[in-house]
């Protein structure tokens, strides 16, 4: 049922399975943090107006990356093993391509699944079902949560309420104990 991911020079030492959100990516061998798990390949796309589709890569203000499979299905994670890097290749000062991998940032045991953080701009956030305890409720950027929240009034309201107190309780109901 698996495929293994056995491509010529790659290290991937990954398999293809299935997850709650379609196919995902997942490890055939222990990992440590900060393994080189292989090079993504792809298609550059040049002054995309937008993403070309959801797993394509931001590399500079102009460039992105379209993956092309395995590391296309790699899935988000609120709290992701793995890490897209990238390296410019520039010649007599412009840029002429990237040189783009897949690491890991933490350990990683057999048969679990590859995550890297999406961080996807708040207007393309869509809600996140990566399981993690530490999940955020959206595929988003951290830094741009904030913009999704404002219906979320539950923390609020209950961090407010002032725990009750014995202390002085007749001072603080004296109405009159303030008045001039
Ligand atoms: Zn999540």
């Amino acid at each position: 049922m698996f495929k293994e991911i056995a491509q010529p020079g790659s290290r991937t030492g990954t398999y293809i399975g299935e997850t709650a959100v379609g196919r995902g990516l997942f490890a055939a061998r222990p990992f440590r943090a900060g393994e080189f798990v292989g090079s993504v390949d792809g298609r550059f796309l040049r002054d995309a107006p937008n993403y070309g589709s959801d797993y394509c890569i931001g590399l500079d203000d102009t460039t992105t990356l379209e993956p092309t499979p395995p590391f296309s299905l790699l899935n988000h994670g609120c709290r992701p093993n793995c890490a897209v890097f990238y390296d410019c290749e520039e010649e007599n000062g412009s840029v002429e391509g990237y040189d783009v991998w897949i690491e890991t940032i933490r350990d990683l045991e057999r048969g679990e699944e590859l995550t890297i953080d999406y961080a996807w701009p708040s207007d393309a956030a869509i809600p996140c079902k990566c399981g993690s305890t530490q999940c955020r409720g959206w595929i988003c950027r951290e830094d741009e949560l904030h913009n999704l929240q404002r219906t979320s009034t539950v923390e609020e309201s209950a961090r407010d309420v002032t725990p009750p107190t014995e202390v002085a309780s007749d001072e603080l109901l004296d109405p009159q104990s303030n008045v001039g």
